[in-house]
């Protein structure tokens, strides 16, 4: 199986692939995980890429098609994986198709998660990440056990830079320009499947389940 999960930043991608990949048992590629943790490590791809991250700007196409190849050669994606937050620009979606058509592949499903604009904004100002594993939490609809602690792993937990208010707007402005539009390049070859974010955690992941099931 492989799957891409789109929707617009706070849309539930993180939360909804973390359980797909279990159930699936599928390796999980999330481009702007990938971004903080090098940028964690101190290297330096990680420190330019966040210089746009902070402002809410997109990443080059060259830099996130680059880490997303040489992610996709490793053993562990050959045979399955699950996209998360790549593409998100037209040029990814066409850089995509020629990396998959070199592994003689192609995508099994794309699962766009909507969202109206007032619930994202909700969502991102109160999420909550652990510095140390990544896992995501809500201040209102996720709340840890323990404040500011994450759950699994004991670690720290923070607010994103970029989930702040004027990034968040700049990224908001960015979804509807770039990556929108690549909704329809999927849309035209029967893979995208469309499901309502605007439900609990698990109400969404039952839909996305029910649609993966009827797929096969
Ligand atoms: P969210 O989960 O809120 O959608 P991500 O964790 O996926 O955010 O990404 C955080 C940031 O990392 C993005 O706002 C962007 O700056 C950068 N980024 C992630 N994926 C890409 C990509 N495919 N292309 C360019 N930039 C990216
Ligand atoms: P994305 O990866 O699309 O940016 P996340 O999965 O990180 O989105 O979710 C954004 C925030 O919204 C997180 O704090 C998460 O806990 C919360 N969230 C995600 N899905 C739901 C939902 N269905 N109901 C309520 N809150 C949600
Ligand atoms: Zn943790």
């Amino acid at each position: 199986m492989k799957i891409l999960v789109m929707g617009p930043p706070g849309a539930g991608k993180g939360s909804q692939s973390q359980k797909l990949i279990e159930d699936y048992d599928l390796t999980h590629i999330s481009t702007g995980e990938m971004f903080r943790k090098s940028y964690e490590r101190g290297e330096k791809l990680g420190i330019e890429a966040m210089a746009y991250i902070h402002e809410g700007n997109l990443v080059s196409d060259e830099i996130t098609n680059e880490i997303v190849r040489n992610r996709l050669l490793k053993k562990d994606a050959e045979r399955c994986f699950l996209l998360d937050g790549y593409p998100r620009t037209e040029t990814q979606a066409e850089a995509l198709d020629e990396m998959l058509s070199e592994m003689n592949s192609k995508l099994t499903a794309v699962i766009n998660i909507v969202v109206d604009k007032d619930i994202i904004l909700e969502r991102m100002v109160g999420r909550r990440v652990c510095r140390n594993c990544g896992h995501t939490y809500h201040t209102k609809f996720k709340p840890p056990h323990k404040e500011g602690i994450c759950d699994k792993c004991g670690g720290e937990l923070y607010q994103r830079k970029d989930d702040q208010i004027d990034s968040v707007r700049n990224r908001l402005n960015i979804y509807e320009s770039k990556t929108k539009p690549i909704i329809d390049y999927y849309k035209g070859r029967g893979v995208l499947i469309n499901i309502n974010g605007m439900q609990s955690f698990d109400a969404v992941y039952r839909d996305i389940k029910k649609a993966l099931r009827d797929l096969t």
